[in-house]
């Protein structure tokens, strides 16, 4: 419990008006949750902030100026600056419960280490904290349920982090264990532990530290304090044995899964002496440990089978002890590895991924990458030599778990390890793997971990997301639509019509479609380099100088031209492969593609040459979307075409005319294959031609509130002063402008949703800004989410509406948001 006069005296502040209550169960800062008894700690006083905090049971306000409005029943204590009170009254409170503190410093692996020094230090002391030490709103939470019996407090956190020498500096820590730092970090860490503390090191980091006690770890290496050695790696557990100072513990066990959490082991048991903890004691609690949710954690696969959810840390150094581990503790049965997309630096990724990938290939049985990443580890796999029919790139975890299962059921021998960042979203492949739907209890990013508070907003100005199960669901449909004999070819150039051309390729093709299709050959090739093995179908003009490419990747590219035709035969010849060719027939769209009287005349030399082979004739409808009976007419031209060519003895395998308004209106064009594009993203191709209820939109865009204010009647909004408020209105301002994509002119976007509701845009849109007036929004505040496409609440901004708002067409919608807003 957190004392109004505790928190007065601690902190300097002043009571504003009467004090209502005197006790505070927690120190909280979101206002939009129910906060009951907490006191709410504003950052900033926007006063619709402080009001919300009030309607949500707020019993106090720890502001740094008296709120204007009634606040009757609520304690509220002004401060100068609400973090640094928050500070002071955390050195207070640690003064007070003259409890000695353990600090834990590292990146992920700091979460297993927190753990096992909790639950050695449990033996003996009651411990509090836990929480991350670079942030004074989540320290001072951690130390709010202790009522002076605590012993310990123990807090982690990352050296990444610079406030952590700020935090360090107020809690002057007892013991650090900081295992793999630099010495620079050391040196600093140094400076801040007490003078009779202890620093617990990995024995290769001894370098910067000085004065103070250090006690040394390592796994197989003599020469530090804490040794373990002769270690097995087993299914279950991970045994060892012990040197620690002058003792040996031979035949020692604990719970936790490879080298990197032995580790953690060894620093807990290095702090042990210090807190007057026997080592017998300290053993048999190793023995029994149960790792935090996500971190090698072991649980029961559907089929009886072993499974590792290593979910949480997404390192490639987990990572890859993951996969030292599984060559270590792989018995008889399947050894399968499913990884996600890693937290890597941008500039590393690829690189990273590739050497994860390499060392798969020697430890797995089956090894599945999910996205873009991943993708790069499969493709590691490959070159060194793991086979095609063992490694699959997937985007999503439905479509992980049906390549898993495609391989029949899973078994009881089988050792499945899972790891991968937030943003993969592996636990939810974790969670459907579990035999046991009630394990999702135990899964990572259920409600576990405290989420990392932060007074900071979103960290991109705007951004897309993608719903790559909802385009999964379209292409399922779209596939079910024309049915087993007629062939689905994703068309995704353009980066996929600006959503993704991997991602919306590859989706695609695990739900149905048999083909892509792009525009030019550099799209061709890029999938290819992403590990795409179906085939590709270049729609447009291809260079000659690029036809070699395309016969060494098996990419079919399109032909309409007999000089061309003889360009690209020569470049084939060069390559020793024959080049798929479509020839495309001009029947009425005045467009790309042979006039209809040369079409025969241009198979004939097709044929001819030696180096094309001609996989397929094609035309395209130019009113599909408008006007059935100028694609009747086109239709009847490309028949007669296609009867000439079979007179001649000439009709080539595969004949495609539809793109998505004549696939979804008119099944009898749809030939032998249909080129889909704008309908995978579940969007209808016009007013006439709908796309069914049952799909579904695959793209939205975000923003947030940047700033809410109230204007005066007739003030200007906006360059130009073309819009003048009309009354008091309040304007709130986006940080997204024409610069994204977001358009200006001739028309812009009437309106986007805040809060659930129709929010409309005010004035020019600017580069990089735009406002809209939210008078009639109440509550609207700064860091609101903002849809400028896509659905909050009930209520939805479709491609098509915008379209009509713009003047254009939904194609055009998707592909002008600008390459620079970031997809995830
Ligand atoms: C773009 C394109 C398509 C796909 O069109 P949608 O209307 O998006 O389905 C099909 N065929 C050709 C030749 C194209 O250029």
């Amino acid at each position: 419990m957190i004392n109004l006069y505790d928190l007065l005296a601690a902190c300097g502040g002043q009571l504003y008006g009467e004090a209502a209550s005197q006790l505070f169960s927690d120190f909280r800062f979101d206002p939009s949750q129910p906060l009951e008894t907490a006191l709410y700690v504003a950052h900033g006083n926007d006063p619709r902030q402080l009001e919300r905090a009030v309607r949500q049971g707020a019993a106090g306000l720890l502001v740094s100026e008296p709120p204007s409005f009634d606040t009757t029943g609520v304690s509220v204590i002004v401060v100068r600056d609400t973090l640094e009170a928050l500070k002071a009254w955390i050195e207070w409170r640690l003064e007070r419960l003259k409890a000695r503190r353990v600090v834990i410093i590292g990146d992920s692996d700091a979460t297993v280490t927190a753990e096992v020094a909790r639950a050695l230090l449990t033996l003996r002391h009651t411990v509090c904290g836990g929480a991350v030490a670079t942030d004074w709103l989540s320290l001072a939470r951690a130390l709010v349920p202790n009522d002076g019996d605590s012993r310990v407090a123990l807090f982690r956190a990352s050296a990444r982090d610079e406030a952590l020498f700020d935090t360090l500096a107020v809690l002057r820590p007892d013991v650090v264990i900081a295992p793999g730092e630099s010495a620079a970090v050391i040196e600093r860490v140094c400076a801040t532990l007490d003078e009779d503390g202890l620093l617990v090191l990995d024995q290769r980091d001894m370098a910067g530290a000085a004065g103070q006690r250090v006690s040394t770890v390592a796994v197989d290496e003599f020469g530090a304090d804490v040794v373990a050695y002769n270690v097995v790696c087993g299914l279950s557990g991970t045994g060892f044995d012990l040197r620690y100072g002058g003792q040996r513990y031979v035949g020692r066990w604990t719970s936790l899964l490879g080298r990197r959490q032995l580790r953690a082991v060894l620093c807990g048991l290095a702090i042990t002496p210090f807190f007057d903890i026997a080592m017998d004691d300290a053993l048999q609690c190793v023995k029994g440990l149960t790792p935090p949710p996500g971190y090698m954690r072991a649980l029961k696969a559907e089929g009886g089978g072993l499974l590792i959810d290593n979910t949480a840390d997404a390192s490639p150094a987990s990572a890859s002890d993951m996969l030292d581990w599984l060559q270590a503790a792989r018995s008889g049965g399947r050894s399968v590895v499913i990884l996600g997309d890693l937290h890597i630096d941008e500039n590393q990724s690829e690189q990273a991924h590739r050497a994860l990938g390499n060392r798969a290939a020697e430890v797995a049985d089956l090894f599945i990458g999910q996205g873009a990443g991943a993708a790069a580890a499969i493709r590691g796999a490959l070159e060194a030599g793991f086979s095609r029919s063992q490694a699959t790139i997937t985007f999503q975890p439905a479509e992980t778990i049906a390549r898993l299962r495609g391989d029949g059921p899973l078994r009881a021998d089988d050792v499945i390890v899972v790891a991968g960042g937030a943003a993969a979203g592996m636990e939810r492949v974790v969670r459907a793997l579990l035999a046991d739907p009630a394990d999702a209890g135990l899964l990572a990013r259920v409600g576990h971990e405290t989420p990392q508070l932060s007074f900071e907003g979103p960290t991109r100005q705007s951004w897309i997301e993608v719903d790559l199960e909802a385009l999964a669901n379209n292409v399922r449909q779209l596939k079910a639509m024309v049915g087993p004999h007629v062939e689905l070819a994703a068309v995704v150039k353009a980066d996929a019509y600006g959503v993704g051309a991997v991602s919306v390729g590859r989706t695609a093709l695990l739900n149905g479609a048999q083909r892509l299709a792009v525009a030019s050959i550099h799209e061709a090739l890029e999938l290819r380099e992403a590990g795409v093995q179906e085939p590709i179908l270049v729609l447009s003009y291809t260079p000659p100088s690029f036809a070699r490419h395309a016969a060494r990747h098996g990419i079919a590219i399109t032909v309409y031209d007999a000089g061309l035709a003889r360009a690209y035969d020569r470049a084939a010849a060069a390559t020793g492969r024959r080049l798929r060719v479509h020839l495309k027939v001009d029947t009425g769209m005045g467009r790309l593609g042979v006039l209809p009287g040369e079409a025969r005349s241009l198979m004939r030399l097709l044929r001819s040459l030696p180096n094309l082979e001609v996989e397929g004739v094609f035309t395209h409808f130019s009113t599909a979307d408008e006007d059935p009976d100028y694609v009747a007419e086109q239709a009847r031209v490309f028949r007669s075409v296609l009867e000439e060519l079979d007179a001649s003895g000439a009709r080539p395998g595969m004949v495609h005319a539809a793109n998505s308004a004549a696939t979804l209106a008119f099944p009898e064009y749809h030939f032998d294959m249909v080129r889909v594009g704008l309908a995978l993203h579940g969007l209808l191709p016009s007013e006439q031609v709908r796309v069914p209820e049952t799909f579904r939109p695959v793209l939205s865009w975000k923003t947030f509130v940047a700033q809410v204010k109230t204007l005066p009647d007739g003030h200007p909004v906006g360059y130009g002063n073309t819009y003048r408020c009309e009354g008091e209105q309040r304007i709130a301002i986006l940080p997204v402008g024409y610069a994204d994509g977001f358009r200006r002119a001739p028309r812009h976007w009437s309106h986007v949703l805040i809060r659930g509701q129709r929010a409309p845009v005010v004035g020019r849109v600017s580069m990089e800004k735009t406002a809209v007036n939210v008078t009639q929004i109440p509550d609207v505040a700064i860091g609101d989410e903002v849809v400028l496409l896509g659905q909050q609440g009930d209520t939805r901004i479709t491609a098509d509406e915008i379209a009509r708002d713009l003047g254009t067409i939904s194609y055009e919608v998707l592909t002008s948001i600008l390459a620079r807003v970031p997809r995830r």
